[in-house]
C-alpha cells in the first residue's frame, strides 16, 4: 500500500470490545464529513477479547478506508502507536484513544490547527474524566517533567493529538523503545502548539495502566527525555561527601581531646541505613538507564506483527 492519504487515523486497541463500535460509528461519520482521503489504522495490541473479531468487521465494511495491525502479544500503547505509525501514509497523522475518553469529534479542531502551519498539535482536556489519583499523579509528573526536561506541554497524558508527515517520519527513525510518543514529537517538532479538547469517562472497560505499569510509563517519560535523576545523585554523593569529611575531621580532634568514646550507636546506624538505601536507589536509577541502553543495543524488534489485514493496492 503506497497510496498517499491525507489523513492517518490512529488507535491502539488492547481489550475494548465494547468501545470499539461507537467509536468507528462516530471516527467515520467525522472523518466522511471532512471529505478528505483518509484510513483508520488499528493497531491491536494483543487483545484477549472480541476487539480483533470486531476490528475484523469493520475492515469488511469499510476496506477502502480500515487496515489492522495484528500484534503478536502485548506491546504497549506507544508502540501500538508507532507501529502504525510505521505503515501510515497521511500527510497528517492523528493519534487517538479506544475508549472513547477523546472524542472523535474533535479531530476537525486539531486539523484546522495543522492547516494553520503548525506541525504538532497536542491538547489538554477540558474537566479531565478520571480518577481523583490518576489526575493526581499525572499532574505531579507534568511538573516533575516540567522542571527536568525542555519538553513543554500542559497535558502529557492527552493522546488525541495531531502531527505532521515530517515528525511521524523522525519518530519512527529514532529507532526508541519504551518511549513516549507525545515527548518525541514534541522534541522533533519546530512549531508545536495546543488545544483544549473535550474528554469524556471511559465509556466501558478499566484502564489498561494499573499502578505498576503507571510507574513504568513514566520512568519511560523522564529517564527517556533527561539525565536530571543521574546527576541530582552526582550532585547529593558530592555533598554527602563534604559533609562527612568535616564529621571525620571534627571526631579526630574529640578522639585528641576527649578520648576514645562509644555513644551514638543508634543514631549511627539510622545514618547508614539512610545513606545504605539512598545508593540502592541510585543503584536503581542508574539501572533505569542500563536497562534502556541495554534494550537498544540489543538491536531484538520492538514488536512483532502477525498480520496485516489491508487492502492490497
Ligand atoms: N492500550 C494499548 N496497549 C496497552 C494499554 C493501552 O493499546 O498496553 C490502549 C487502550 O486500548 C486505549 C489507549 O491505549 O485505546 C489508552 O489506554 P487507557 O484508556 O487504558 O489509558 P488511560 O486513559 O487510563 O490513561
Ligand atoms: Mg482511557
Amino acid at each position: 500500500m503506497s497510496k498517499v492519504v491525507d489523513l492517518s487515523v490512529i488507535v491502539p486497541v488492547y481489550n475494548e470490545a465494547e468501545n470499539l463500535p461507537p467509536l468507528f460509528q462516530r471516527l467515520i461519520d467525522t472523518l466522511d464529513k471532512i471529505k478528505q482521503p483518509y484510513e483508520i489504522v488499528f493497531t491491536n495490541d494483543g487483545s484477549a477479547d472480541a476487539s480483533l473479531d470486531i476490528l475484523k468487521g469493520f475492515y469488511k465494511s469499510r476496506p477502502d478506508v480500515v487496515r489492522i495491525i495484528d500484534f503478536h502479544g502485548n506491546f504497549g500503547q506507544h508502540m501500538a502507536i508507532m507501529a502504525a505509525f510505521e505503515r501510515s501514509r497521511g500527510k497528517t497523522i492523528v493519534t487517538l484513544d479506544a475508549d472513547l475518553q477523546n472524542p472523535p469529534e474533535e479531530i476537525p479542531k486539531l486539523l484546522t490547527k495543522i492547516s494553520q502551519g503548525y506541525d504538532c498539535v497536542g491538547s489538554y482536556r477540558a474537566n479531565r474524566q478520571d480518577s481523583f489519583f490518576r489526575t493526581y499523579v499525572s499532574r505531579l509528573v507534568n511538573w516533575f517533567r516540567e522542571s527536568t526536561t525542555d519538553i513543554k506541554m500542559r497535558d502529557q497524558g492527552c493522546m488525541l493529538r495531531a502531527y505532521s508527515r515530517q515528525i511521524v517520519d523522525q519518530i519512527v527513525q529514532s529507532e526508541e523503545r519504551s518511549t513516549f510518543i507525545p515527548a518525541l514529537a514534541y522534541k522533533f517538532s519546530f512549531n508545536p502548539t495546543e488545544v483544549e479538547v473535550k474528554h469524556d469517562a471511559r465509556a466501558a472497560g478499566v484502564s489498561k495502566y494499573n499502578l505498576y505499569r503507571l510507574i513504568r510509563l513514566n520512568f519511560d517519560l523522564i529517564t527517556g527525555f533527561s539525565l536530571l535523576p543521574l546527576q541530582i545523585f552526582t550532585l547529593f554523593g558530592m555533598t554527602i561527601s563534604a559533609l562527612s569529611g568535616l564529621l571525620v575531621a571534627y571526631m579526630l580532634l574529640r578522639r585528641l581531646i576527649v578520648g576514645p568514646e562509644a555513644e551514638g550507636l543508634f543514631t549511627l546506624f539510622a545514618i547508614l541505613i539512610f545513606l545504605v538505601s539512598v545508593v540502592i536507589t541510585g543503584i536503581g536509577i542508574i539501572g533505569e538507564y542500563l536497562g534502556r541502553i541495554f534494550q537498544t543495543l540489543s538491536h531484538r524488534p520492538r514488536y512483532i506483527i502477525r498480520e496485516v489485514i489491508e487492502k492490497k493496492k
